[in-house]
């Protein structure tokens, strides 16, 4: 850490922050390099059925590993977006996403859905929308495989634009989450009126259910809207069985989090599906299982 010769506040963070500026640039080229040798890869992770226990969805997450050692998407997916490599990424992580439908197709598992992360620089590109059907038929991809992940933000800075969008995909076949619902800025104002399918409860507010108070009080109270609204709800980063308790008391249908399942490789998540269905079965961990 430099300190500027008698510097104040100001000056330090001058200097941090070009520190920090030259950390994002050694990144975007490293990931460059990594996007060009076709090292990113994806993980899945199940969501499941809180009612039957059973294996109803997975979402990927892209994964990048350096000499070794996996970098955090909470670091990378940022700079991404900031050096407009999300595109080629996204449509990598796509491009996989078929890839993984066709493999569990093979193993026999032909009506279990996979989620997508897409950014809003993704999404706002003119040629989004056709690049994306070219590449599910070129795979054979049925579009309502596959769950479009956006944020609030996204098709929030063009109202009309981002609702015309998703009402294309929405015909085309294309299931629609909000992602990290309830962190964003407007949920209320716009949620009825676009043509959503899911939302995701953020973890934030997952982490609160098992306790009283506040953020259990804006679990409720999003999980009844989802459910007058007719729309499909998944809470996100459930990690203990009290929490699955209080979500299925209060008419969560779907979760998704580490006490059921890590994102994992393809090829394991898989397995884990041959493991009946049941969650738990294929990993042996002994975690809280519910199934
Ligand atoms: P997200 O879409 O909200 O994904 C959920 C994140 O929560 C993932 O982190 C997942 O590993 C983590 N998680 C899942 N269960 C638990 C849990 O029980 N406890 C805790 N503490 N965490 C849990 P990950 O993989 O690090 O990804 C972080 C974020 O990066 C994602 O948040 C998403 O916004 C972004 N991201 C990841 N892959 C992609 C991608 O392919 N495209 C885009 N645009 N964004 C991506
Ligand atoms: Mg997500
Ligand atoms: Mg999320
Ligand atoms: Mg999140």
């Amino acid at each position: 850490r430099i300190r500027a010769s008698g510097g104040h506040g100001v000056a330090e963070y001058q200097v941090e922050s070009e520190q920090e500026n030259l950390c994002r640039f050694m990144e975007s080229r490293a990931l460059y390099r990594a996007l060009r040798e076709d090292r990113v890869g994806i993980a899945l992770q199940a969501q499941v059925d809180l009612e039957s226990g059973a294996i109803v969805g997975a979402e990927a997450l892209a994964r990048w590993t350096e000499d070794g050692r996996p970098q955090s998407p909470a670091s990378f997916i940022p700079v991404a977006e900031a050096s407009g490599l999300i595109v080629p990424l996204g449509g990598r992580v796509i491009e996989l996403v078929c890839d993984a439908l066709r493999a569990m197709e093979r193993a026999g598992f032909p009506d279990i859905p996979l989620s997508v992360n897409v950014s809003p620089l993704q999404l706002g590109r003119r040629e989004f929308i056709d690049e994306l059907a070219a590449m599910v038929a070129r795979h054979g991809i049925e579009p309502r495989r596959m769950e479009i992940e956006i944020t609030e933000g996204a098709v929030m800075s063009d109202y009309q634009d981002g609702r015309e969008l998703l009402a294309r995909l929405r015909r085309l076949g294309f299931g629609i989450a909000v992602d990290d619902f309830g962190t964003g800025y407007s949920s209320l104002r716009y949620v009825h009126s676009l043509p959503v399918t899911r939302l995701k409860l953020d973890r934030q507010f997952t982490a609160g259910v098992g306790e009283q108070g506040g953020s259990a009080n804006v679990a409720d109270m999003i999980i009844a809207l989802g459910r007058r609204l007719g729309l499909d709800i998944v809470a996100e980063g459930v990690e203990t069985p009290d929490q699955v308790e209080w979500l299925r008391r209060h008419g969560c249908p779907c979760a998704q989090g580490y006490l059921f399942a890590h994102p994992e490789p393809v090829e394991d998540f898989i397995a884990r599906l041959r493991g009946h269905g049941c969650p738990c079965a294929a990993s042996g961990s002994g975690r809280g299982c519910v199934c």
